[in-house]
C-alpha cells in the first residue's frame, strides 16, 4: 500500500548503463526522499524490493529517510 517506490542513478557504461545507487522515491514524484533529482527513465521497482538491495548500492539518506517515514506511519514513537 505504499506510494514509495525504488528509483535507480545510473551512470554510464560501455555498453549500457550501470546502476550507481538505489534511491527511494514518492511514486511519480521526479526526486528521491534525499532531494536528489533523478531521470525520468531510470529504472524503477517496487518498495517491496528494497529489502534485496546491495547494502553498497542504497542511498544511506534515503534509506534513512524512508525508515522514519515508515515508523511514523506505523504509529511507533521514541527511537
Ligand atoms: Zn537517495
Amino acid at each position: 500500500m505504499s506510494a514509495f517506490e525504488l528509483r535507480a542513478e545510473h551512470r554510464p557504461a560501455e555498453i549500457g548503463r550501470q546502476v550507481r545507487c538505489w534511491h527511494i522515491a514518492q511514486a511519480r514524484h521526479p526526486s528521491g526522499l534525499g532531494r536528489r533529482l533523478l531521470t525520468p527513465c531510470a529504472d524503477a521497482l517496487p518498495i517491496t524490493a528494497a529489502a534485496s538491495i546491495t547494502p553498497q548500492l542504497r542511498c544511506g539518506g534515503c534509506w534513512r529517510l524512508h525508515g522514519h517515514a515508515t515508523a511514523l506511519a506505523q504509529g511507533r514513537t521514541g527511537g
